[in-house]
Order: structure tokens, then sequence, then C-alpha cells
């Protein structure tokens, strides 16, 4: 059987396993018909959906790729095998932490140690004078940079404007493309992309949590423009529509290509905007409009900076929650100490973390693993046009971290 067989049957396996869990399939945009066949009357039931998932893997590994379509087979093999692997943990089989994210996501993620965290808090005590504990001194900085609710969509807009406007110089955007903000409440996450295929994206902010100055232009990035939403609309465009690769209409959540989505959501923020650019356009534009001081600006970027290491702490509280090492309360206790979290958004993360589980490593290792292919492929920072280049390469291309030697 040609692979486009297997793809398609691939398709009707996602939708299926999503039936048995309301969070796998992130986005469709195949034939309603599909869809609408997936949903009616009861789910398959798992057993079955296994049994298909096991013959989809068996056949696509014998599946005669044609001129150009190598690449194709390894990605329906990254995730058919993600889709076997969420179906067993489905049916009640338990993986542990390191194995889940490997049969997910195709990545081992490496131990931090608590030493590497100490040290990172130490340069931020410094760096954050006065008196009391380092957590406490960074939640009053931060308390200066949180943007009033009543601005939050004059600078979100602001941001994504900008956002898009330069990704838009390096990478060629559908015709149809449009990207729409709304803001919700009592969600798990902060922000949430939702493609709607043909070029457009819905976002959703979450309200509920004071959004800080940087997290405008994070999130416009991430989730926009050059992140989640060109992302999609390129995967679409260049292999749905102009290759007929129907697999391309269909993301499933808990698979291999989510490292790349999001560990390139999170790189592109920089690529778009390098250090001393994200600085200049925070501090004379998004600042004012927030109505905060732009002289804040330079140091709440410096306080950033000593948060990327910070970021890897999820995984360790992830890691020792899920596999039974930390209680709640210790975990939430992890989550205030080394991510600085308030007691508030350390209970926000642990929900997220029981939701998505070993989903957290896709931010932190998938950002870094990605700026380590993209500086390998000589986009390093000194090259921005190069960094461009290969990134928008990255995200035009079906390959999952496997076939980028992860
Ligand atoms: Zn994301």
């Amino acid at each position: 059987m040609p692979l486009t067989t297997w793809a398609t049957d691939y398709v009707h396996l996602v939708l299926a396993t999503g039936r048995h869990d309301p969070n796998f399939v992130d986005a469709y945009y195949g034939p309603p018909a599909w869809k609408a066949a997936a949903e009616a009357g009861e789910p398959r039931p798992l057993p079955a959906v296994r049994a298909e998932a096991a013959r989809l893997l068996e056949g696509v590994a014998a599946a005669e790729a044609g001129p150009g379509e190598a690449v194709r087979r390894d990605y329906l093999r990254g995730q058919l095998g993600a889709v076997a692997a969420h179906l067993a943990r489905l049916a009640g089989q338990a993986f542990t932490f390191d194995d889940e994210a490997e049969a997910l996501y195709q990545v081992r993620p490496p131990v931090t140690p608590e030493a590497d965290f100490e040290a990172a808090l130490g340069r931020l005590d410094q760096l954050l004078a006065g008196p009391g504990p380092v957590q406490d001194r960074y939640q009053r900085a931060r308390e200066r940079v949180i943007v009033p609710t009543e601005r939050v969509d004059a600078v979100f807009q602001a941001a994504i404007h900008e956002a898009r406007e330069r990704t838009r110089q390096h990478a060629t955007l559908p015709a149809s493309d449009h990207f729409r903000v709304e803001y919700v409440r009592d969600k798990a996450w902060s922000a949430y992309n939702w493609y709607q295929g043909g070029g457009s994206s819905v976002i959703q902010v979450n309200l509920d949590l004071p959004i800080t100055i940087d997290r405008a232009l994070d999130l416009a990035a991430h989730e926009g423009y050059p992140g989640h939403h060109v992302y999609n609309a390129l995967l679409e465009q260049r292999f749905a529509q102009e290759r007929g690769w129907v697999e391309f209409t269909v993301y499933p959540l808990f698979s291999p290509q989510s490292l790349i989505a999001e560990g390139t959501a999170n790189f592109g923020i920089e690529v778009a905007f390098p250090g001393v650019e994200r600085l200049a356009f925070e501090r004379d534009v998004l600042f004012p409009l927030a109505g905060l001081d732009p002289q804040d600006a330079a140091f709440w970027a410096r306080v950033q900076a000593e948060l990327k290491l910070l970021a890897f702490a999820d995984n360790e509280a992830a890691r020792g929650y899920l596999d039974g090492h930390l209680d709640r309360s210790q975990a939430e206790a992890y989550l205030m100490r080394y991510s600085l979290r308030t007691a508030a958004q350390a209970a926000q993360r642990l929900r997220f973390i029981e939701t998505y589980r070993s989903y957290v490593i896709n931010y932190n290792l998938g950002e870094q693993r990605v700026r380590d292919w993209v500086n390998h492929q000589g986009g390093t920072a000194d090259q921005p046009t190069r960094r461009w280049a290969v990134f928008v390469e990255l995200i035009s291309s079906p390959r999952l971290p496997k076939s980028l030697g992860f």
C-alpha cells in the first residue's frame, strides 16, 4: 500500500484516540466528514484502537516510500509510536516520567542537579538586592511590571503586530493569514493557540493569571509569529495543500511533533527579537502602552535572563511528583523555591502538570534542543539572517526530534 493510504488511516486513528482523551486532538482541518464519523456513536473500544495503532505501525514500517517520502515515513512512524504509547497509558499502563517522555517526544529528559538551580538563585539573590527571601524580592519586582487588565489587549495587539511584521520579512505567510485573540478564564494554561486551518488561528489568553510585560511579547511570538500559528500554517500549506500529505491535517498533542512545536515557539521569540532589539521594543513601545515605567525594562530583562535555567525546575517537579517521589505539597514547594512561583502559581502549574504530564519538557528542553540545532546549522546569534533561514526551514519541515539527531 502507498504511504498515503497509511497516512489516511493514521488520521482516523488520531481522531478515534481523541474520543478517549479530549486533550489529544489539538487541531484538525481535514475532511469534516472524517471527524463527524469519528464522533458518531460510542467511541471505538480502547483495545480495538490499540490494535489499529499496532497494525499501522507495522504497515508504515514496511511501506514503500516514494521519491522524497523517506521523511514522510519517519514522521508517520514517530507519530504512530507516540499514539500507541499514549493509548497504552490510557489503557492503564504505567510509565515513568522519563519513559513517557521518550515514548511520546523522542527525548529522554536529563536531570538538572539542584546545585545548578541554587547557583541561578544565588545570581538572582545578588541582582534583586534587599531584605527577605529572594522569592519574595522577585515577586515584588514582578508586581512592578504587571500589565493592568484594561491595557492587556492594547499591549498584546502591539506585540503581535511587531512580531508579525518581523516574521513576514523572513517567511512567506499564506495570503489568508489570520490571527484572532480571545480572553478567557479558568484554564490550566496561560495561553493557547487553536489552529483552525486555512492560515487562521484563535489564540486564547487566560486573564486569571496576571500578565507581566515580558509575557506579552513571549505570547505574541510563541503562540503567533513565528511560533505555533506560523508553524501550523506553513505545514498545512507546504504538505497538506501542496503535496496532499493528509497526515498534516491533524495534530495530536502528545506526540514528537510537540517537542518541535514548543521548542520552535519558544526559541522563535529570540529569533524575532534578539536581546537588545527586544529590550528596545519593550522599553520604548510596550512599557509606555502598559503605563509602566520604561526605566524598569533593562533590569527586568536581566532578571528574565536568569530565569531561563530555572525553567528546567518544572521537569524536576513533574518527574518527582508523577513518579511518586514528591507529594503534592512537596512538589508545590519545589516550584515555589526554584521556579520562584507564588503558592497560587505553583498550584496552577501542578494542575498543568497533572493534565499534560511529561509535556512540560517540550518547552524548556525543546527550546534548548532547537537552539542547539539552529546554532549547529550556522544560525548563531551573530548571523541573524542565517538564523532566520534555518529556523524557517525547521518550522516548515516534518522532521521530528529523532531525525534532528536529538
Ligand atoms: Zn506552546
